[in-house]
């Protein structure tokens, strides 16, 4: 019996909501220690806008799979 092949799951990016962490920012390992995110994250005028966004993207992925 042969076993699958592992795969890492890819991190998503936190602040562009649906894409995958492409490792944009120079120096980091991921979402965990990448410096835009903080920055992002501790504004609380964006931190709400983010969240706005999450939320669209999430109710489009929902449309889009028929749920
Ligand atoms: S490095 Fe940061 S900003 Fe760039 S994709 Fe990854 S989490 Fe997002």
């Amino acid at each position: 019996m042969e076993r699958a092949a592992r795969t890492r799951p890819s991190a998503r990016c936190p602040i562009r909501p649906g894409d995958a962490c492409s490792l944009c920012m120079p120096g980091v390992t991921g979402p965990q220690d990448c410096g835009l995110v903080y920055l992002v994250q501790d504004d609380p005028e964006m931190a709400a806008e983010l969240a706005a966004r999450r939320s669209s993207v999430a109710q489009q992925e929902r449309l889009a799979s028929g749920r």
